[in-house]
């Protein structure tokens, strides 16, 4: 019998496919899963204004069946089936879809996986295959025909046997070489896992002859014997068409660990039906861990992208914002085109509006997981918190309105978390301000002097221990108009109005006493000064103008941050309620050169308490020792 030839552009793709350098071969199996099921589509339609199609919808089905011994795959399905023109036609030419050109572009300049992506049909049988045989019968035909190929060498046509319409594709698997084991695919777990993986949804169902291990009838207890039966392999309606009054937390804990990898359950799930500015539907998770890589530069954000049922994209990034990366799940939307390339996706209206929509609704289930169920908010925010941090800082404090009745801050009262709104709510009779002290944990703002002293005056304190706190705080400026202050900040205005005199008239009486252990620091502080904002400390470090002692100490400690270090300008505080603060004007008249030794070691000190390194140990520990002998 003569070979035909296959017209160019088919050998070429053909060719392709043999030789093909894609890792995903495994998704020949989805490709002719979804011609089944096209073929089942097709004579369901036909049956409906058709009485000579008796099958009933429940009769449809595809059929796996792998043969060890032949080393062959066959995919069978009771649809249309193909006469022999149509064999011809459909196999010996790539499909008129008009996206192979395309394909072809975009494979040669971005080398990706683009049949991971599109998808391009019957021929990427030939990635697993060395042979193909598909035999095919119309319904209501006699006759049926078999169409033969060993690759790009050509076809062959002939009459066969077929008990039943539809059609059958034989594949006869390669020898499994180092890298491929092509024999895995006659393998029940990898085709249940591929099935699954690809495949779950299409609406017939996708049937195997699989082995089970059953008690014998009549058996003893301990007593099995292997029965064949059929399984059907995809769960056909998707999870998130279901009514959710359905189903089952278990449900969707399984589908999340299965879908997206997770040991654990996650904290929220979210399944709803968007109507209205765009419709689709929708199920997220809100995971209860971050990832490992979640913090890195690895880390991609993105849902699956999902139109009708068949995934589009497994990670469209554009459908989350980078505050809430750390969102699980996927959009499912009838009115996104199929053939939507990556790029055209991001400049999709309908795709923006559907993140918009995405985004309000992640933000009011935080909010109402926060209400109903705080210690489940609280480790989400343990994991993610940061990130909603980070989001606030991040362009200028523009997410602030969106994301700062989700921020926790562990605070004096009770050191546990509290919302912003907590804080406010309860602010004392005449507070205007809300007090925050930084440092390089919660335990360290919170021993801070500056933080003790305005707790002892029965202030609230949010005691800040990350990196990216304060410029959190900074960027949004205030919260309900009520301006975010550093206890550590010089123009905290604390104290009674007669504390407040009382100061002023000292800082003017000692005012050369001041300038001398100034002159004492050099540089190293912008000014000293008596205070009473601290209660029973000596001394303290504070900051005057932008930049103040953590966030200092979090850019030097930035890379690159040598060449452009900043400095805080820094104020040593000498309590005047400490008896520290008379003997300091006793000895500006007695002895200026312990006065000046003195101040290096209170400067010092200070800095230790503040959590700061200081320069010189040495010196201060032979200072201190100094004074003991
Ligand atoms: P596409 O599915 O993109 O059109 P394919 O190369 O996968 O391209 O298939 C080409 C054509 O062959 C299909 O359009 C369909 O008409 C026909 N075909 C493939 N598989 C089957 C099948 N199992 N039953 C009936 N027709 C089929």
């Amino acid at each position: 019998m003569s070979k035909k030839q296959f017209k160019t552009e088919s050998k070429k793709l053909l060719d392709m496919m043999i030789n093909s350098i894609y890792t995903h071969k495994e998704i020949f199996l989805r490709e002719l899963i979804s011609n089944a099921s096209d073929a089942l589509d097709k004579l369901y339609y036909r049956s409906l204004t058709d009485d000579s199609v008796t099958l009933q919808r429940a009769d449809y089905e595809i059929r796996l069946t792998p043969d060890k011994e032949a080393r062959t795959l066959t995919v069978s399905d009771n649809g249309c089936g193909m006469t022999r023109e149509e064999l011809e036609n459909n196999l010996g030419t790539i499909a008129k879809s008009g996206s192979y050109e395309f394909k072809q572009d975009e494979a040669a300049r971005e080398k990706v996986d683009i049949i991971g992506q599109f998808g391009v049909g019957f021929y990427s049988a030939f990635m697993v295959s060395d042979r193909i045989t598909v035999r095919s019968r119309v319904y209501g035909s006699e006759e049926a025909w078999e169409w033969r190929s060993e690759g790009v060498d050509g076809y062959t046509m002939e009459p066969c046997t077929k008990e039943s319409a539809g059609t059958e594709i034989e594949l006869h698997l390669r020898a499994d070489t180092e890298e491929e084991k092509y024999s895995e695919y006659l393998e029940e777990y990898r085709l249940r896992a591929l099935v699954r993986k690809y495949s779950d949804y299409i609406r017939y169902p996708i049937r195997m002859e699989v082995e089970e291990r059953v008690h014998k009838e009549g058996g003893k207890e301990d007593e099995y014997e292997t029965r064949r039966s059929d399984a059907t392999l995809n769960s056909m309606v998707p999870l998130w068409k279901r009514p959710a009054s359905e189903i089952t937390e278990e449900e969707y804990n399984a589908f999340y660990r299965e879908k997206f990898y997770d040991y654990e359950a996650p904290v929220k799930v979210i399944h709803w039906h968007s109507e209205g500015g765009a419709t689709f539907d929708s199920l997220l998770f809100i995971p209860a861990k971050a990832p490992y890589d979640y913090y890195t530069k690895n880390f991609e954000k993105g849902l699956q992208l999902y139109s009708s049922g068949v995934l589009i994209t497994e990670k469209c990034a554009d459908l989350l914002p980078d505050y809430f990366s750390f969102v699980r799940g996927l959009v499912d939307s009838a009115d996104l085109s199929l053939n939507i390339s990556r790029e055209m996706l991001q400049h999709d209206h309908q795709l923006r509006r559907i993140a918009r929509t995405v985004e309000k609704k992640i933000r009011s289930e935080l909010l109402k997981l926060l209400e109903s169920d705080r210690e489940k908010y609280e480790t989400f925010f343990r994991a993610f918190g940061l990130q909603l941090k980070y989001g606030v800082y991040t362009d200028f404090g523009m997410h602030k309105d969106t994301l700062s009745d989700l921020l926790l801050f562990v605070s004096s009262a009770e050191k546990k978390y509290v919302t912003l709104k907590e804080y406010t709510d309860r602010m004392k009779e005449g507070q205007t301000v809300i007090y925050y002290a930084a440092g390089e944990t919660t335990d360290a703002a919170a021993a801070l002097p500056q933080a003790e002293a305005v707790c002892a005056r029965g202030f609230e304190v949010l005691y800040l221990g990350e990196d990216v706190d304060e410029f959190a705080l900074r960027a949004m400026d205030s919260y309900a108009e009520h301006k975010f202050v550093n206890v550590c900040d010089e123009s905290l205005d604390i104290g009674s109005e007669e504390e407040k005199t009382r100061l002023k008239a000292e800082n003017e009486g000692a005012k050369d006493l001041l300038s001398y252990m100034k002159e004492t620091l050099g540089d190293k502080v912008g000014a000293v000064r008596f205070s009473v904002a601290l209660k029973d400390h000596p001394v303290c470090l504070s900051s005057e103008g932008g930049i103040s002692l953590e966030m200092e100490k979090v850019l030097n400690a930035m890379p690159n941050a040598e060449e452009n270090r900043v400095k805080a300008q820094t104020v040593l505080e000498i309590n005047l309620n400490h008896a520290i603060a008379d003997r300091l004007k006793a000895l500006y008249t007695e002895d200026k050169e312990k006065l000046a030794e003195y101040t290096r070691i209170l400067y010092a000190q200070a800095r230790l308490i503040g959590g700061m390194s200081i320069e010189n140990p040495t010196e201060l520990s032979n200072m201190v020792c100094g004074l003991m002998l």
